[in-house]
């Protein structure tokens, strides 16, 4: 089949019971002086011009158009259970491939009232897969795994690092953003539910998650992440599951991770 339109910048867009929220998720040629448009509105017009498209495929976790769409994401979320846990409740939603509109937004993941409404890419589907599809997905998977939309910083680093075309790209942005001490400390973005506007939660988040994957491997950092939401307790959670006392021990450690090359077999493992 032939799907839309390339672009690099994806949206998450999250609507929590009390009050809607916008997260807008920017990719490779973002210049931070020109930020993606976020508002709601902007998403509801483009929405609104775009043709109606038929959900033809049903599976058990979703309904798409295509069965190309739909192999696609079956496989993409059978690899998130392998690496994370299968949520227990899980409600279907759809997932939508549309015509990119030039908003710069390549996808987004809506949230309300407690499940995911829907799934919009903008892009090609031989593009989006390893990229946005998965990015958007993996927001989708952890909504339910953890039946909460958690932190912001680790959210995207969760969703970046699912995007495994890009990772090699991703840590040289990484690298290329830490020796020219772009970076903020961890403190300063975990907890923070709002995006800053250089793509600091994509980038650093994106190495932080790679780090602690790194540390104890995928199961692990899903029971640290279900722990941290019950008790919304960083430091503690921090201890009990990776031997820091706060987010500054976390950080020294990881900051070696990216002065050792960020690679993963040179990481001393969990015990
Ligand atoms: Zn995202």
């Amino acid at each position: 089949m032939r799907v839309f339109i390339l672009t690099t910048l994806i949206s998450i867009l999250a609507v929590s019971s009390a009050a809607a929220k916008i997260c807008p998720r920017c990719g490779r040629d973002h210049l931070p002086d020109d930020p993606p448009k976020t508002e709601k509105e902007e998403l509801k017009t483009e929405d609104a011009k775009q043709e109606e498209i038929f959900l033809s495929v049903s599976r058990d976790r979703f309904s798409t158009s295509y069965v190309e769409i739909a192999d696609a994401c079956d496989k993409i979320l059978d690899r998130l259970e392998v690496r994370y846990g299968k949520p227990r409740v899980w409600k279907s939603f759809p997932i939508y491939f549309k015509r990119y509109t030039g908003n710069g937004i390549a996808g987004y993941t809506q949230y309300d009232g407690g499940v995911v409404r829907e799934v919009v890419v903008y892009e090609d589907l031989d593009v989006a897969i390893g990229g946005t599809l998965d990015h958007e997905l993996t927001h989708a998977f952890f909504f339910y795994l953890l039946n909460s939309n958690f932190d912001l910083f680790l959210n995207e680093g969760l969703a970046q690092n699912s995007e495994y075309r890009r990772r090699e790209s991703l840590r040289q942005t990484v690298y290329r953003r830490y020796s020219n001490g772009e970076f903020w400390d961890i403190s300063r973005l975990y907890g923070r539910n709002s995006y800053d506007g250089s793509l600091l939660i994509y980038h650093e988040g994106f190495s932080v998650v790679d780090f602690l994957i790194a540390r104890g491997g995928s199961l692990w950092i899903a029971a640290f992440l279900d722990e941290l939401v019950k008790t919304n307790d960083v430091n503690k959670t921090l201890e009990r599951f990776y031997g820091y006392k706060n987010l500054s021990e976390l950080q020294t450690a990881w900051k070696d991770y990216i002065d050792n090359g960020q690679d993963r077999q040179t990481v001393k493992a969990i015990k």
